[in-house]
């Protein structure tokens, strides 16, 4: 190790015992002589693709240096994405679980009223929380955490790259690492002409609204149009969904698309698909949204609110890409198996990558595949047949693999079990007979390519799914695995017994 580099370190190090004295110097890299540093990799951006990457880096032995433009790290699944929408959909739950408490057996609660100042709160409270936990993780793993916005500056000279680090405060410095991760996550797209405000929201705002609105126009039926729709309508709200596209989820194998169309309907949530926006208008009272509906006829909602919710915008722009060889298509960076891209030495993960879904786990999974390849360990690229898709909307949506279409369209003869909720005695014991789980299979080898469940706890029985298809799990092998008696997981037993016509619960 260079002279240099190994004092950088014992400064890290030696500040670190200090606790506090330590974050605020490896926080603003002030005392650290970071010019002379040279790290093995350096990090753009502090979301969980970019913090995962960091963490395991330095699991490798990696001198790892992560770059974060805000003031903590997290990125937007913290703080305004996955954690903060799980929050509020968990109050949701126990709230509709509270309009039910005389059927379970309590009594004497009256009417529950909502303390949304409280609900918001909590949510805060688990933020901060998870803050603290990063930071903490960052200092176990000795991870050199610099507060700025990180630019490449070209490509390597003698192998290593400089990656140009601007403070809050305009200072400009110069970051050495052999090898470059981009991070740098993704912004909701806003429709033309339109801005976030407080009456029209996107995911950031719609997290922090004083009350939940009394109507909101929900635009874009993806998961983030679904869950807050979700969540909003468990609180009282009328919910309007317009969808651009034939369904909502379109993701999603079609029967589940159909299935969650129905839920919500029976919920009291007004689902348009094949619906066009035309207009965005604030009113005084809140906004006035013009659309064709799916009979071409012009059509006007009135709401107190509108979510727009139709995609995420990669954050490719301005972080010094043009001076490199890196390619993008579509705006997004292309890569290759270990997440590199065209630019030897630089590599791309999270939101910004193209081909992939922007799921905070992906991020996460392409960050530990990066470093793997930086480590000179090994590793497997990302396939795109084994990310699972949850939605976490009630009902919930888990689903890993190919859709029913797509094992057709790619050439497969395929057999479809499917199983109801309705024949699982954990799902009577819960409460909830909602939904189903539909197994996708090749018709001659009896491989399982797809899982598709919506209904309780979908989002954590797709675990079992991913596994399987992982390890090329054939039906009669998950027809022969013991399940435990009685939960919600049998109902993927049963499916896999579909597929062969032989569910016994149904
Ligand atoms: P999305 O791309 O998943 O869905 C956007 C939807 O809006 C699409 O169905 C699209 O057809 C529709 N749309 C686009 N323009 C429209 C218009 N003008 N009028 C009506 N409909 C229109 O985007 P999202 O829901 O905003 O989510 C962004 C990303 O974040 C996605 O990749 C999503 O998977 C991810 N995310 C995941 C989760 C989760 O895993 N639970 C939660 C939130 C977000």
């Amino acid at each position: 190790m260079h002279e240099a580099e190994s004092s950088a370190c014992a400064s890290v190090r030696l500040n670190c015992w200090f606790g506090v004295r330590c974050k605020i110097h490896v926080r603003l890299g002030m005392e650290l002589p970071l010019a002379e540093t040279i790290f093995d990799v350096a990090i753009i951006g502090g979301g969980p693709a970019g913090y995962t990457a960091a963490i395991r880096g330095a699991e490798y032995g990696l001198k790892v240096a992560l770059i974060e433009k805000t003031e903590k790290l997290g990125g937007t699944c913290l703080h305004v994405g996955c954690i903060p929408t799980k929050a509020l959909l968990f109050n949701a739950e126990i709230w509709d679980h509270l309009k039910h408490a005389a059927e379970y057996g309590i009594a004497g609660i009256g009417t529950p009223t909502l303390d949304w100042a409280a609900v918001l709160k909590r949510k805060n409270a688990i933020i901060t929380k998870h803050v603290k936990g990063l930071e903490f993780l960052m200092k176990k793993n000795k991870v050199t955490v610099i507060s700025g916005y990180g630019r490449l500056t070209g490509s390597a000279s003698d192998g290593v790259h400089s990656v140009e680090v601007t403070g809050a405060d305009g200072a400009v410095s110069q970051v050495k690492a052999k090898n470059v991760i981009l991070a740098t996550g993704s912004d909701a797209k806003m429709l033309p002409g339109l801005e976030a405000d407080s009456t029209i929201l996107t995911n950031i705002e719609i997290l922090s609204i004083e009350q939940p609105p009394k109507s909101l126009v929900v635009i874009g039926a993806g998961a983030v149009g679904m869950e807050f729709s979700s969540i909003f309508r468990s609180f009282g709200t009328e919910v309007t969904i317009l969808e651009f596209l034939p369904r909502v989820v379109p993701v999603e194998d079609e029967e589940i698309s159909k299935e969650l169309t129905r839920l919500f309907k029976k919920r009291g949530i007004d689902v348009n698909t094949g619906a066009r926006v035309e207009k965005v208008e604030k009113t005084e009272s809140g906004v006035k949204v013009t659309y064709t509906d799916v009979n071409g006829k012009p059509q006007v909602k009135e709401a107190e609110k509108v979510l727009v919710a139709v995609g995420r915008a990669g954050r490719t722009e301005n972080i010094g890409m043009d001076k490199t060889k890196v390619e993008l298509e579509r705006g997004l960076i292309k890569v290759d198996g270990a997440q590199e891209t065209a630019e030897p030495g630089v590599f791309a993960v999270g939101d910004i990558v193209v081909g992939l879904p922007q799921l905070a786990h992906v991020g996460a999974m392409a960050g530990m595949v990066a470093v793997a390849k930086i480590a000179g360990r090994t590793f497997r690229p990302i396939r795109r047949d084994r990310i699972p898709g949850c939605t976490y909307t009630e009902p919930q949506i888990g689903s890993v693999g190919l859709t029913e279409t797509q094992a057709k369209e790619v050439g497969h003869e395929v057999k479809v079990g499917k199983f109801p909720f309705a024949g699982n005695s954990k799902a009577t014991i819960v409460g909830n007979h909602d939904g189903f789980v539909k197994i996708v299979a090749d018709a001659k080898y009896g491989e399982i390519l797809g899982v598709h469940i919506i209904g309780p706890q979908a989002t954590e029985l797709i675990a079992e799914a991913v596994a399987v298809l992982e390890l090329e799990g054939t039906v009669e092998e998950m027809m022969f695995t013991i399940h435990a008696h009685p939960t919600l997981a049998e109902s993927l037993l049963d499916a896999f017994g579909a597929v062969e016509g032989m569910a016994i619960n149904a």
